[in-house]
């Protein structure tokens, strides 16, 4: 049996992941929030009242949040599909289990079985203490990665139930300090990394010459134009860690031709407001979404980011819209432009590397960009030095990084490592059966998580983005 399969063999631990709690935000951060967290901290029969009258209100205003807590039959077949139930055992970490934290407690206030048998009816009166040590507890070690969904015969999406329940306890006060920084930092600067305008300027400038030394091309990377068709928006790590990656895009725009700009005040594509509540969700894409109006763009496109993918595609229209413009991914982009005839590359370039790819899990389960990556590795690589993992850990069933959903934080560093090891083991085969020395992983969550997660499980990948290799194989004759 490998040792992939070996994880599947698990027996409940219950309490076994309680000890993994995220840092609670800072007033300093929370002040600048458009969602207002309460402060001075409500009291505890305050927080109660208001997590109930807003729990009520989102499950009235999003059916689907009313149905999947109606609906489950408990069958079970989500519980192994959780990367954080392999890793903790934990029967509150099966998504059944997560789902039935927030079930009691909806039961025993908003069903007529449940008001009047209570625990008989599988309800649970709502403690201050119940508030802490459940629900932000579990919620908060859930990555949104809607593997469950795939598996369960009613298609119950466990995400979705997160997302209300996190709303509802930022409502009674409680949301994380990781979460809440990062989007303070992009109200007040513009990216979750906190980088200024004279610092974009200055990495911009550096690049440049990097692109230059590295492969003798002179290229322009526009910043802040008054008027471009592209507005081009990445995730801000990639303008300080993931450099190869950002080169990528940048060669190939120039390589285009194209009309297009980097924006200092647009400056972020990842939206972490999808791990918090709509309203930071809408007021985040706001900034790309006025940029994106104010030089009349007809495009904007993406970099590599996952579940910023799924904010703009599913949330944008909706919350934000109608919008004046197309939005993309640079996946999709690239490829389409390969398809076109447009670019061209030597695979040789790469014949050191034997990739496969990790799909993020926005990409995969929350649309279906999945092939595109696929196809633009084929093109940039010598043929047979692309690896498909195990069918069971691609596509729509692609394992998470263990770091989505806005825990990449290091005080739950050993749950991150826990839930990494599905993919780290996915990975570890083919490393040992194909000889794959490279992970291609486009989205700037997984450039963080997956590096410490293979470095953890002790499989010998390097991990990158496409458009590294993009950038090493493209001609530019
Ligand atoms: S698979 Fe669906 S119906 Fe079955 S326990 Fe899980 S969430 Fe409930
Ligand atoms: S969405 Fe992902 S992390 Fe959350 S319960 Fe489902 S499988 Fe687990």
């Amino acid at each position: 049996m490998s040792e992939f399969d070996e994880m599947f063999k698990t027996s409940p631990k219950p309490g076994n992941a309680a000890k993994y709690v995220c840092h609670k935000a800072l007033q300093k951060d929370i002040d600048v929030l458009k969602t207002k967290v309460p402060f001075p901290e409500p009291s505890d029969e305050e927080k109660v009242g208001l997590f109930l009258r807003k729990l009520n209100e989102l499950r009235r205003s999003r059916r689907s949040v009313q149905l999947f807590l109606d609906i489950c039959v408990r069958c079970g077949a989500c519980v192994k599909q959780c990367h954080y139930y392999l890793g903790t055992e934990d029967p509150k970490n099966a998504p059944v289990g997560r789902a039935e934290i927030l079930r009691k407690i909806y039961r025993r206030y908003f069903t007529i079985g449940g008001k009047l048998f209570g625990k008989l009816a599988g309800a649970e009166d709502l403690t201050p203490e119940y508030l802490e040590k459940e629900l932000y507890t579990y919620f908060y070690q859930c990555t949104e990665c809607r593997r469950c969904s795939v598996f369960c015969p009613y298609g119950i999406d466990t995400a979705e139930i997160t997302m209300a329940a996190r709303e509802a306890l930022e409502e009674a006060g409680l949301a994380t300090k990781y979460i809440t920084e990062v989007i303070a930092k992009v109200h007040t600067i513009g990216n979750n990394l906190g980088i200024p305008k004279p610092a974009l300027e200055n990495t911009l400038e550096f690049v440049k010459d990097d692109i230059k030394d590295m492969y003798g091309v002179d290229v322009e990377i526009p910043l802040d134009k008054e008027k471009a068709d592209i507005l081009f928006v990445a995730p801000s790590a990639d303008f300080f860690t993931n450099v190869d990656t950002l080169i990528g895009y940048i060669l190939v725009l120039n390589k285009l031709g194209l009309d297009w700009t980097f924006s200092s005040y647009a400056s972020e594509i990842a939206n972490f407001g999808l791990f918090f509540s709509y309203r930071e969700m809408e007021a985040i894409a706001a900034r790309i979404i006025r940029v994106a109006r104010q030089i009349g763009a007809k495009w904007v496109i993406a970099g590599e980011c996952g579940h910023a993918w799924r904010a703009a595609r599913q949330f944008w229209e909706q919350l934000n819209g109608p919008l004046p413009f197309k939005f993309m991914n640079v996946g999709e982009f690239t490829a389409s432009m390969i398809r076109k005839g447009r670019l061209k590359f030597d695979p040789s370039k790469n014949a050191d590397v034997k990739a496969t790819l990790h799909d993020p899990c926005n990409y995969a389960r929350a649309g279906n960009l999945v092939d595109e990556y696929r196809f633009i590795l084929k093109h940039v690589l010598p043929e047979g030095n692309f690896i498909d993992m195990r069918e069971d850990a691609i596509k729509v069933k692609t394992f998470c990084c263990g770091g989505g959903g806005g825990l990449l934080t290091d005080e739950i560093m050993e749950l991150r490592m826990l839930g990494g090891k599905p993919k780290a083991m996915a990975v570890k085969e083919v490393v040992e059966k194909h000889g794959v020395n490279y992970l291609a992983a486009p989205c700037a969550i997984d450039k963080a998580q997956l590096p410490l997660v293979m470095k953890h499980w002790n499989v010998p990948v390097q991990v990158g983005g496409v458009h590294d290799l993009v950038a090493k194989a493209l001609k530019w004759e």
